[in-house]
């Protein structure tokens, strides 16, 4: 009786959904690694630095409708970003590391950016992180493995697709196969090569088909962290803007557009609380510019924002029954940052450093001593760990998911979040909850607890694809 009652409060809404008209252009933004927590501790990090006990909202959690969202992939309670990428896409679980098929690694999983296409509808995918990485690639690419770059970026080439930003093609080209490489590939579909936010406005009018890159990528493929970019540096928010620009050259056509805050995850995995944070501000400077569009075309938008998973287990307090987020505010570079900048400082002085240089800058660039109270014990910490890391010359370096920091900065980023008590579970991803806001047409399916396969669904529903 239950589950009939169940399938026909479903099909009333299938019918609800299909009654209204579809929303013609479709935001769906994805944090990766934002778990419930990462968001909590945001909203209380922007209060405490205004002095205030209680949190601030961003854009995206002030949107009217939400939901929570398991994550687990088909082998795992614990997923990957490409089997919650293949989930959120496709509607489809697979095995952790397969992108975009199922877990027989053959049958490939339609997306709904490759269902929206089908419509006739332009489509824009964009990313922090480089354009072929897991939660982009598993939008327009079907691969047996997330690692295949090379593949994903040809199949991007071939996608058809009208947009896409990023950093850079993460493996352009492939010693084993050997073809005329990822760019020339782009090019010959059509694809205008345009290398930062003032060469695309440049080239954006006479293009068919626009690929937006890092204009000067770094070695690791991604956009630098929020706290630690330069002004010159792309940010989500400016490939937000283009990505709008460019779908709206034909609108009667309608969107689809996909957009990754890609690296909450990469400060997440090096429990690095500031660059989080900093990290989902900007995530969610890029939905403010979804949400001007909205309020432009309210009755033909809806905007869904949401995460594949969580990352470090995040925890709020360390039992004290108390936080201390804007401590945090002192923070000014990511920790990997850090450690490459004292790295060149020993290289700019031919020497090691020496404790009081090490501490001069642990003042500047973490605000310890100085603006922020260190325990006896935390200083010792840092003298101790000092001495590990520049006592010997210059120390090995800890080898964190996405990059390299030494012993020092990695101490220091501990003990921050340790006086802000945030405290961390793992350095790689958990199984919690995920949230899911949206607003607009449509918005009101996406509420209580779902699984992460239901999201795209509902938008398909939704929007008629
Ligand atoms: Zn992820």
């Amino acid at each position: 009786m239950k589950r009939i009652t169940l399938t026909m409060c479903m099909m009333l809404l299938v019918l609800t959904a299909s009654a209204k008209k579809a929303p013609k252009y479709v935001f769906y933004f994805i944090g990766d690694g934002m778990g419930v927590n990462q968001v909590m501790a945001t909203q209380f990090y922007l209060s405490d630095v205004d002095g205030n006990l209680g949190y601030s909202p961003l854009c995206f959690t002030s949107f009217p409708y939400s939901g929570l969202v398991i994550t687990n992939s088909a082998n795992s309670y614990v997923t990957d970003s490409a089997a919650a990428g293949t989930a959120l896409a496709s509607g489809k679980k697979t095995n952790n590391n397969v992108l975009g098929m199922l877990p027989d690694k053959e049958t490939p999983c339609q997306s709904i950016a490759e269902m929206a296409h089908e419509k006739g509808r332009r489509v824009a995918i964009g990313t922090t992180v480089c354009i072929d990485h897991a939660t982009p690639g598993v939008f327009y690419a079907h691969q047996a493995s997330r690692d295949n770059y090379h593949q994903i970026g040809i199949e991007l080439s071939q996608s058809g697709f009208e947009f896409f930003g990023g950093a850079d093609f993460h493996t352009p080209f492939d010693k084993d196969i050997p073809d005329e490489g990822n760019y020339v590939q782009a090019e010959n579909a059509g694809y205008t090569i345009a290398r930062g936010y003032a060469d695309y406005n440049a080239k954006a009018k006479s293009a068919g088909k626009m690929l937006l890159l890092e204009q000067n990528p770094k070695s690791d493929h991604y956009l630098s962290f929020a706290i630690d970019r330069n002004e010159n540096e792309m940010t989500l928010s400016q490939i937000t803007e283009a990505a709008i620009d460019f779908m709206m050259k034909e609108p009667k056509k309608g969107f689809f557009m996909m957009m990754e805050g890609g690296k909450i995850d990469q400060a997440c995995h090096g429990n690095d609380a500031a660059t989080f944070i900093q990290e989902t501000i900007d995530f969610d400077n890029a939905i403010k510019i979804a949400y001007d569009f909205y309020l432009k075309h309210k009755k033909e938008t809806l905007i869904v924002v949401t995460a594949d998973h969580e990352t470090g287990a995040v925890g709020l307090s360390n039992g004290a029954y108390r936080m201390n987020p804007k401590v945090l505010q002192y923070q000014d570079m990511s920790e990997g940052e850090f450690s490459a900048y004292l790295e060149q400082k020993g290289r700019e002085i031919g020497d090691i450093l020496t404790w009081e240089e090490v501490e001069e800058e642990l003042k500047k660039h973490y605000g310890f001593w100085d603006k922020i109270r260190l325990s006896n014990k935390q200083t010792d910490k840092l003298r101790t760990t000092y001495v590990e890391t520049f006592g010997m010359g210059p120390g090995e370096l800890k080898e964190e998911e996405y990059y390299k920091v030494d012993k020092m900065s990695d101490e220091a980023t501990r003990i921050i979040s340790e006086v802000a008590q945030i405290s961390w579970g793992t350095g790689t991803h958990s199984g919690g909850y995920v949230p899911v806001f949206a607003i607009g047409v449509g918005a009101e399916f996406f509420t209580g607890q779902m699984d992460n396969t239901e999201i795209p669904m509902k938008i398909k529903q939704v929007a008629k694809y």
